[in-house]
């Protein structure tokens, strides 16, 4: 059953029955109300015409019976003794009553009955109609019979609970209409990302009255779809760059051996030459190849990464102590500065985090010359910490600067170094992952710096 149905049903059983009970309760006060009864016993009143009596008598006479007990039997009679309807059994309903008879007849009953004897004030009558009504004294211990007038129907009460009542259904179903709208609206666009369809952006009203907690998905669905969607580009790009990068070093391959065997090598130096660069190119590849299952595992874990809370200057410091020994092998300095207090803890992975700033290190190393110092950099501004990782090398052309996150990007300068344009991409992904920030400063032929900055909202 859809939500819809479950709403309509609560709203039925919410609205419909209190309204048929209100209705069967007004129809049953109604059928039983004293006018009721009067009426019902007027109309079988021999020679008394109600319907022609002047409406102040008529009203005369409602009110009256209104304030007459509610259980009873009763006698209406003329004061010359003429009955003109009769209850009580011992009184005829048609007929003559002696008045010394009708207080002999009361009065043997008395030890029984409560009698109640009243002119009701009428003009047509003058003041002449006589009502007699009786009622047991047992009633009245047992409490069956209460004192004071049958409970007069509560209309305004039904009309109060009927008009609420409608307006509880009225505003109900402008509640369900808008929640319906709402969930039919994240539907359909649910339904186009379920489709597939990532490129168009999700409509998300921005209207007051149509925005609530609903709608408001959409506006995660939007940045769902927006992160899926840059996923996937970059995955195609990674793809499409893959495919490019693998072909040149195998085409080198293909072109050599198929040179080995239709014999263009003559003599064993140049066949060995012609191997030799087939093994180069392989070696190439193969080391190409583990890169990239490096950054494909990192892309895979970006939906699992490793995340934890772990403090900042623990992390750096064992860091640091982790790559000194790197540095010293190929004769680089290291410099540490880490002004990070104590129990500043950020959410990381840090395996992730390790490689990236190895990445970032292999490159300060890669990209200088022996004897230069790297600098690792740590400090707190304003609500960040920031990382700079700083070395004195070759340094990065305004030109490359814009470019060397790029899958597979390497710089114009950099061709003297192996590599495959991968390192820094690896850095971008494990600091986006993280909702950090990196950039890179740098002078050429001073050197650059690569600053990591991390937002720090408790
Ligand atoms: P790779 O170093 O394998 O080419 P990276 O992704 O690590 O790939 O770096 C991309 C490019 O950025 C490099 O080719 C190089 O031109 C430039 N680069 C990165 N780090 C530095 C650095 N510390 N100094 C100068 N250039 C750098």
């Amino acid at each position: 059953m859809k939500i819809r149905s479950h709403f309509i049903l609560v709203l039925a059983l919410l609205t419909v029955v209190p309204i048929l009970f209100l209705t069967s309760f007004v129809v049953y006060l109604n059928l039983t109300s004293p006018e009721r009864v009067l009426f019902s016993r007027l109309e079988k009143m021999k020679g008394f015409d109600f319907a022609a009596m002047p409406k102040s008598d008529k009203d005369a006479v409602v009110k009256y019976l209104r304030e007459r007990p509610p259980s009873f039997e009763e006698a209406f009679f003329f004061s010359d003794g003429m009955t003109i309807l009769s209850t009580i059994p011992h009184i005829p309903g048609e007929g003559r009553i002696d008045a010394e008879k009708l207080s002999f007849r009361l009065f043997e009953n008395s030890d029984q009955y409560y009698y109640q004897l009243s002119a009701i004030p009428i003009q047509c009558y003058d003041g002449k109609l006589i009502h007699l009504v009786r009622y047991p004294k047992n009633a009245v211990k047992s409490g069956a019979l209460r004192e004071g007038a049958l409970p007069r129907p509560r209309n305004f009460v039904a009309a109060f609970v009927l008009i609420f009542e409608a307006i509880f259904a009225i505003l109900s179903l402008f509640i369900m209409n808008r929640i319906a709208g709402s969930i039919r609206l994240v539907e359909q666009e649910a339904k186009k990302l379920d489709d597939g369809d990532v490129e168009k952006p999700i409509h998300i009203p921005l209207n007051k009255g149509h925005s609530n907690e609903i709608t408001n998905l959409l506006t995660h669905l939007e940045s769902f779809r927006k992160t899926f969607k840059q996923r996937k580009k970059r995955r195609d790009s990674f793809v499409m760059g893959l495919s490019h990068d693998l072909k040149t070093p195998l085409a080198v391959i293909k072109g050599y051996s198929e040179g080995i065997a239709d014999g263009l090598f003559d003599g064993p130096k140049k066949r060995k030459e012609a191997l030799d660069v087939i093994v180069q190119k392989a070696t190439s590849l193969e080391s190409m190849v583990d890169e990239l299952v490096n950054f494909v595992k990192m892309n895979e874990s970006d939906w699992n990464a490793n995340m934890a809370n772990k403090d900042l200057k623990e992390f750096l410091e064992s860091f640091a102590t982790y790559i000194k020994p790197t540095c010293e092998i190929f004769n680089r300095e290291m410099e540490a500065s880490i002004q990070i207090p104590s129990g500043v803890t950020v959410k990381m992975d840090e395996q992730m985090l390790s490689r990236a700033l190895g990445n970032i290190f292999s490159n300060a190393i890669r990209y200088s010359n022996p004897k230069t110092t790297v600098f690792l950099d740590a400090r707190m501004e304003k609500d960040s910490a920031v990382i700079t990782i700083t070395d004195q090398g070759i340094g990065i052309t305004q030109e490359d600067a814009g470019q060397v996150f790029k899958l597979f990007y390497r710089g114009t300068r950099s061709r003297r170094e192996q590599g495959h344009g991968i390192g820094l991409s690896v850095a971008k992904t494990a600091t986006d992952i993280h909702g950090w920030d990196i950039r890179v400063e740098s002078e050429l032929h001073k050197g650059s710096s690569f600053i990591i900055t991390i937002p720090l909202t408790s």
